[in-house]
């Protein structure tokens, strides 16, 4: 147990120290706390003598195996924290042009929770890590052509508006296996990749773990803490602030200063909302 601590410790040391510099060079600073060791969530695949599972990735993360909801995990208890490994990670496309920053647009009340990458209709898409295809889909008026794989380190990867997908549904694929081609298909202004990473649901900045421009990862491991992440909310009809501050355990101010809007702001139904 204690050269387990020790190992965690210092993969909590270097996950936050990268996470930490990334912040400064691209994004507002982010205050991250430390977790004490006990709550941290150690996956299965980083302990030793453990085998990894491709045939229900993640299985110690996600309750089931279900091709059924895109990002649907509602009921699902996300630990304190989980380390993330980028190991045996290949860059879905060697295309190092970002076109779309993952980010909250409050103006126009969407959140854009992928990164966009130029790409060509016909560039190769490739797998970030060894997993399995939970989701072979499309979407006219969204993702078009899009898959979802479920991989070992508890990530589930996204790939949008290709313009074929290679692989279907329960396949096992590895890092850099081709799985689509790059496309304009679904809601997309000229072709390029929208790529997501995910945790249960739950979005994470793809810049935090992968760097498109120089086509390597960030970190060895991200360290996700729940209490940091961001929830976003649709607006639903009858909702007002104060309804809507309830249903997610907030405030009305908080909400407000997320959203740089008062309180009297007019909110729509369909309005994506961040509150948290
Ligand atoms: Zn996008």
């Amino acid at each position: 147990m204690k050269v387990v601590c020790r190992i965690m410790f210092l993969l909590l040391a270097v996950a936050l120290g990268v996470t930490e510099s990334v912040a400064q060079d691209a994004m507002p600073a982010r205050v991250i706390p430390v977790q004490p060791m006990e709550q941290v969530f150690l996956p299965a695949h980083l302990s030793p003598g453990l085998a990894v599972d491709l045939d229900n990735p993640a299985s110690y993360l996600y309750p089931e195996w279900s091709n059924e909801y895109v990002h649907g995990y509602n009921e699902v208890v996300l630990p304190d924290s989980v380390i993330i490994s980028m190991k045996g990670y290949c860059m879905p496309t060697d295309s190092t042009r970002i076109t779309d920053k993952y980010g909250y647009r409050p103006r126009r009340g969407r959140a854009h929770l992928g990164i966009d990458i130029k790409v060509k209709v016909g560039d190769t898409i490739r797998a970030a890590f060894d997993g399995k295809v939970r989701i072979s889909r499309y979407e006219r008026r969204g993702y078009g052509h899009y898959l979802v794989i479920r991989h070992p380190n508890g990530l589930e990867t996204v790939y949008g508006h290709l313009s074929k997908k290679l692989v279907n549904e329960n396949d096992i694929v590895h890092a850099g296996d081709p799985i689509g081609l790059g496309g304009n298909t679904g809601r997309s202004t000229g072709s390029h990749l929208h790529f997501e990473t995910r945790i249960l649901g739950n979005a994470i900045n793809p810049a935090f773990m992968f760097d498109f421009p120089n086509q390597k990862v960030v970190t060895d491991y991200y360290v996700y803490q729940k209490n940091t992440r961001e929830v976003y909310y649709k607006v639903k009809s009858g909702d007002t602030l104060s309804r809507i501050a309830i249903k997610n355990e907030t405030s009305v101010a908080n909400i407000c200063k997320l959203n740089g809007i008062s309180r009297n702001a007019i909110i729509k139904v369909g309005q994506t909302l961040r509150v948290n």
